[in-house]
């Protein structure tokens, strides 16, 4: 069996390296004059955060301390990325409270899905990203880790408010 060969012609006016080389470098160039410089000295300067930031999960607390939580399950549920570990315990009277919840930041995809579903608006994405981490174990977030955030929490996308302004 005979094997044809079909040679392409190259569009070097469309593919040249040479022409997109010298293209970035003038770009790079007119950032280098360019007076309005966006450099941010991070972390001396830090911009501020969208309302609508999803970042690092707090659990809001009741004014007794303990956790708004009442372990419906809705949130492990929901969660897309299956981060959320939750197991229920009930007391005496049947209220129903977490005996442990927790989250994988590291796993986390910051949907919002779990701030969006909660019926009690016990659990929110906040308004924070410095969470790096030398292990992943330090990446889960437990109960008591999650209530003692204290940053700003997502205001979501409000549907009467597309821009959020
Ligand atoms: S923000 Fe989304 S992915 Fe992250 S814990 Fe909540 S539901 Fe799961
Ligand atoms: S949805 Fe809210 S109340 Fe239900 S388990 Fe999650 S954090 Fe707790």
């Amino acid at each position: 069996m005979s094997i044809s060969v079909k040679v392409l012609t190259r569009p070097i006016d469309e593919v040249s390296y040479v022409r997109a080389t010298m293209k970035g470098m003038a770009l790079t160039f007119k950032h280098m004059i360019n007076p309005h410089k966006v450099t941010v000295q991070y972390p001396e300067h830090r911009d501020p955060l969208s309302a609508r930031w999803r970042g690092t999960h707090r659990m809001l607390t009741n004014e007794d301390g303990t956790a708004k939580c009442v372990a419906c399950g809705l949130c492990p549920a929901v969660c897309p990325a299956n981060c959320i570990k939750l197991v229920p315990g009930e007391d005496e009277q049947g209220n129903r409270y977490p005996l442990v919840f927790e989250i994988d930041e590291f796993r986390c995809i910051f949907c919002g899905y779990c701030q969006e579903v909660c019926p009690e608006e016990a659990i929110h994405v906040g308004r924070h990203y410095e969470n790096a981490e030398y292990s992943r174990d330090g990446f889960v977030y437990d109960l008591e880790r999650l209530t003692a955030q204290t940053h700003p929490v997502c205001e979501m996308w409000d549907p009467a408010d597309p821009k959020g302004e």
